[in-house]
C-alpha cells in the first residue's frame, strides 16, 4: 500500500476534465495532478444536457456558474419535454421541480387521482412551476419563487473552460497517444503510460477517461463489463449540430420515431440535434432521414454516427485505477443522467480518496456504492421505453413486452396497485421523477390512499385549485427566459432577488 502522491488522468473529454477540476482543486497540495489528453483522437464531442445535481457539483468545486453560462454559451433546462412515448400525439415534461407537495398522509399522485375521479380537468404537470415555466418559455435565478434548474452548454467549451480552471489550480496538461501501459509485475497495478512521442508518464493512481475503450480500465486490466442491452437496445446515435431558429427552449426535447427517438438540445447560438436507435431494428439510411425531416434550422456540420452498447463497467475502480465518464459504462442519453454520473462519481472518490493507499475496504465501497446507483438509473431509463402503449413498429413492441429487472416490475407494480413509490435513500430519481414519467405516459395507479377522501369534495375541489392557482401566479412573475440568459450573462456578478 503506496500514499498516493500522483494522480494522472488519461483523456481531456467532459469526465477527464470534471476529474481535473475536482481533485485538483479539492486536494490541491496533497496530490499532483496531470492530464494527459489526445488531439489527434479528440473526445466524443456530444453531452450538452444536465440535470440539476450539476449546479451543485459547481457549487461544491467551487466553479462560477455565471462564468460557466458565459463560456459555453448556455441555455437555462427546467426537464424534458417527451413526446409520442405513451402513444403517437401524446406530450408530456418531466420537470426538474416539486409537483404539487408531499403530505404526511400521501404523496400528491394520490390527491390528483382523486381530482381525476372528480372530473377535474387539470394534468399533473399543472401543479409543478418547473413544468408550466419550461412550457411558457419562462426563466428565472430569483429568491421566491426558487426554480430548480440545470443547464444545456456547447461540451466542447465546457472542456475548454474547464481546463483553464483546472490549471489555475496547478493541473498539467500534457499532449500526447498512449502507445503501451505498463503494469506492476506482482500487484498488476498500473506503473507507467508510454506515449507515441516516445515521452513517459509515471503516476501511483489513474484515472480513466479515455472513453468508451476504456484504454486502462478495459484494454489494461480486463476488468469485464455488464451488458443491458437486452433492456436498453438502442445502440447507434447519428448527432447533428443546426443553426439556431426561433427561441431557446427551457428544456430538452426527446421525441420518440418508429425505431428510437431524438434529441434537441437549445443553446444561445445554436442547436444540438441526434436522433437515438437500435441497429437491430432500423439503420443508418433511417436516421439520416428521420434527422434531417425532422430538424430546424440548417445543418452545420455532416452527421456523426456514434455507437454504444449499453452498460456498465463490472467495477468502477480496480486495482489503482478508476474509470470515470464513458470508460466506466454507458446507459443513454434520454434522462442526460451520464455527465451527473461523472460528477457523483467523483464525489464518491473524493470522500473515499486513498490517500494513504489503495485498501480494498475504500475499493468495495466505492464499487458498491457505483453499482447501486446505475442499477437505479438504468430502471428508470427502461421505464420510458416499458410503459409505452405503441404498437406501430417491432422495436417499441419489443420494449413494451421486454422482460424488465426485478426492480422495476415490483416499483411499476406497486405503483398500479396502491399508487405509491418506495425508493432507496440514495436513489436520483425521487417520487417526483418517478410519477411525472408514469402518469405523463399514462400509467396510472388503479388505488389512491384512502386518507385523501377524508376531505368534502367541495373542500378538496378548493383546496386542489389552490394549489394551481399558485403555479399559475408565480408563472406571472417569471421573465422569458431569453430575456434573463442576456440579462444574467451581462451582470458582472449576479444576486438572486425576490421576482
Ligand atoms: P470522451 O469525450 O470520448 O473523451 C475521451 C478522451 O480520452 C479524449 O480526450 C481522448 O483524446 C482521450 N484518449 C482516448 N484514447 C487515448 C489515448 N490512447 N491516449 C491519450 N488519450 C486518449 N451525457 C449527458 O450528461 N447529457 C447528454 O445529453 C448526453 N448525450 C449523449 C449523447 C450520446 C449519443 C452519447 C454517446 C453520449 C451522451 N452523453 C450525454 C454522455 C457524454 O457525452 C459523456 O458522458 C461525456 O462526454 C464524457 O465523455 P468522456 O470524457 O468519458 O469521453
Amino acid at each position: 500500500m503506496q500514499a498516493i502522491k500522483n494522480v494522472v488522468i488519461v483523456g481531456g473529454g467532459t469526465a477527464g476534465w470534471l476529474a481535473a477540476a475536482a481533485i485538483g482543486k479539492i486536494y490541491q497540495g496533497k496530490v499532483s495532478v496531470t492530464l494527459l489528453e489526445s488531439d489527434a483522437i479528440g473526445t466524443i464531442g456530444v453531452g450538452e444536457a444536465t440535470i440539476p445535481t450539476m449546479m451543485a457539483f459547481h457549487k461544491l468545486v467551487g466553479i462560477p456558474e455565471q462564468e460557466v453560462m458565459r463560456a459555453t454559451h448556455a441555455t437555462f433546462k427546467l426537464g424534458i419535454n417527451f413526446k409520442n412515448w405513451g402513444e403517437i400525439g401524446e406530450d408530456y415534461i418531466h420537470a426538474f421541480g416539486q409537483v404539487g407537495r408531499i403530505f404526511w398522509g400521501g404523496e400528491f399522485q394520490h390527491f390528483w387521482a382523486r381530482s381525476q375521479k372528480l372530473g377535474m380537468k387539470a394534468p399533473f404537470g399543472a401543479y409543478c412551476l418547473e413544468q408550466e415555466a419550461a412550457r411558457a418559455g419562462k426563466f428565472a435565478i430569483c429568491e421566491n419563487p426558487v426554480l430548480n434548474y440545470a443547464f444545456h452548454f456547447d461540451a466542447g467549451l465546457y472542456a475548454k473552460y474547464l481546463r483553464g480552471f483546472s490549471e489555475s489550480f496547478g493541473v498539467v496538461r500534457q499532449e500526447g497517444k498512449i502507445e503501451r501501459v505498463e503494469q506492476d509485475a506482482d500487484s498488476g497495478y498500473i506503473t507507467r503510460l508510454h506515449l507515441e512521442n516516445g515521452y513517459t508518464l509515471d503516476g501511483d493512481f489513474f484515472i480513466d477517461c479515455t472513453g468508451f475503450r476504456g484504454l486502462l480500465i478495459e484494454e489494461t486490466l480486463k476488468t469485464g463489463y455488464e451488458n443491458w442491452q437486452h433492456w436498453l437496445p438502442c445502440d447507434t446515435a447519428l448527432a447533428v449540430q443546426s443553426s439556431k431558429v426561433g427561441p431557446a427552449t427551457a428544456y430538452t426535447s426527446a421525441t420518440a420515431h418508429e425505431f428510437g427517438w431524438q434529441w434537441r438540445i437549445p443553446l444561445q447560438n445554436r442547436t444540438g440535434n441526434g436522433v437515438v436507435y437500435s441497429s437491430e431494428f432500423a439503420d443508418r439510411n433511417w436516421a439520416e432521414k428521420t434527422l434531417a425531416n425532422n430538424i430546424d434550422g440548417e445543418m452545420l456540420m455532416n452527421p456523426r454516427l456514434i455507437q454504444f452498447k449499453t452498460g456498465r463497467r463490472k467495477l468502477g475502480w480496480n486495482k489503482n485505477c478508476v474509470a470515470l465518464g464513458l470508460s466506466s459504462g454507458f446507459l443513454e442519453p434520454l434522462e442526460s443522467t451520464s455527465i451527473h454520473m461523472v460528477t457523483s462519481a467523483l464525489i464518491r472518490l473524493l470522500r473515499l480518496f486513498p490517500l494513504r493507499g489503495v485498501q480494498p475496504v475504500l475499493v468495495e465501497e466505492y464499487n458498491r456504492q457505483s453499482r447501486e446507483e446505475a442499477e437505479s438509473i438504468r430502471d428508470f431509463i427502461i421505464l420510458h421505453y416499458h410503459s409505452t402503449r405503441r404498437t406501430d413498429t417491432e422495436f417499441w413492441n419489443y420494449v413494451r413486452t421486454m422482460p424488465v429487472p426485478d426492480t422495476l416490475r415490483h416499483r411499476m407494480d406497486m405503483f398500479v396497485e396502491s399508487g405509491m413509490l418506495f425508493l432507496g435513500g440514495d436513489e436520483l430519481f425521487r417520487s417526483n421523477g418517478w410519477t411525472q414519467v408514469m402518469i405523463g405516459q399514462g400509467f396510472a395507479p388503479q388505488h389512491y390512499q384512502p386518507i385523501v377522501d377524508n376531505m368534502a369534495d367541495n373542500e378538496f375541489r378548493a383546496y386542489m385549485k389552490g394549489f394551481s392557482d399558485h403555479v399559475a401566479s408565480n408563472l406571472r412573475l417569471l421573465p422569458n427566459h431569453e430575456d434573463f440568459i442576456a440579462k444574467y450573462c451581462a451582470m458582472e456578478e449576479f444576486k438572486a432577488q425576490p421576482a
